[in-house]
């Protein structure tokens, strides 16, 4: 959308309040909301940043392991949304999805709740240009996906979250090594000896920790992995870069997860100019028990 066209929605969307009564005259157009509510930001650098969650529906992936019910919503016009906002406190809003930057008339809500003087933060897949009305962007490639951004990915955002994804190449979920152990054996090859820590870990049948060990044995899928991180640093410049766990059904692959941010920083340390430093994201809120 073009700076005239967000000037023209804000000049229409600026309708007098003067009753109190609306804040959208007549554009009041409808949204797709899988939820709003109240809470800290669970994840990134902003963690624990009190915000307004307005999520909304639909995406442009569709991840194998997404936790989120995104084609699950209801329609709701703007107003309803900042009736809905308006008992909150916190003066952060944090768009999110699904991926929030394909709904149409975005930029009317942002518009107004810049009006409001919120300051908005969006997380999205990085595959669609973001709005100047953002205060905050986070951003969210899919390693699932890596083809689909070498066509296209945003330059630029605030921070970068990539969750390790095993998934991609046939790696077994964290928690479903037991079916897959097969598939295991096939690709582990020269590395007899891991496999047979995978092997023992079956008839203990511990399948988290089973799960763990399937992970140890995919060298070259890792740095696959880590390749394509690096690809990343180089295509879409922020100022904060995470990795994160991939959970499913509870487990998180944690020790995958940090060990390849530990391989990320050997480049950073190697090469500080070229190579960006790595953290550690988790879903604390999960820990929190918080939404
Ligand atoms: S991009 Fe995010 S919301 Fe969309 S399918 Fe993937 S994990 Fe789910």
């Amino acid at each position: 959308m073009s700076n005239h066209k967000i000037i023209s929605l804000r000049q229409e969307a600026e309708v007098s309040n003067q009753s109190g009564t609306s804040l959208v005259g007549e554009l009041n157009p409808s949204f797709r909301i899988v939820e709003i509510f109240e809470s800290l930001q669970g994840e990134g650098y902003n963690t624990g940043m009190p915000a307004i969650f307005i999520r909304l529906g639909r995406c442009s992936l569709a991840c194998s392991w997404c936790d989120t019910d995104y084609l699950t919503y209801s329609v709701m016009t703007l107003q309803q949304i900042l009736d809905a906002i308006s008992g909150y406190t916190a003066r952060n809003i944090i768009i999110t999805g699904g991926e929030p930057s394909i709904h149409p008339h975005l930029d009317v809500l942002l518009t107004v709740l810049k009006q409001q003087g919120y300051f908005l933060c969006i997380e999205s897949n990085a595959l669609h240009e973001i709005s100047p009305l953002i205060d905050y962007i986070a951003v969210s490639p899919k390693y699932c996906y890596s083809s689909r951004y070498t066509q296209h990915i945003i330059a630029k955002a605030d921070e970068v979250r990539i969750v390790v994804d095993p998934m991609k190449t046939g790696l077994p979920p964290v928690t479903s090594a037991t079916s897959s152990l097969s598939k295991i054996e096939k690709d582990a090859g020269e590395m007899q000896e891991k496999l047979s820590l995978a092997e023992q870990m079956t008839s203990a049948n511990n399948e988290a920790l089973q799960g763990l060990a399937s992970q140890m044995v995919n060298a070259d899928i890792e740095q696959e992995f880590i390749n394509w991180c690096l690809w990343v640093t180089q295509h879409l410049k922020a100022k904060h870069y995470f990795l994160s766990p991939l959970e499913v059904n509870g487990e998180m692959n944690i020790l995958q997860t940090i060990a390849l941010v530990g391989h990320l920083n050997k480049q950073h340390y190697a090469n500080p100019e070229k190579y960006p430093h790595w953290q550690l994201s988790i879903q604390t809120h999960k820990f929190a028990h918080i939404q």
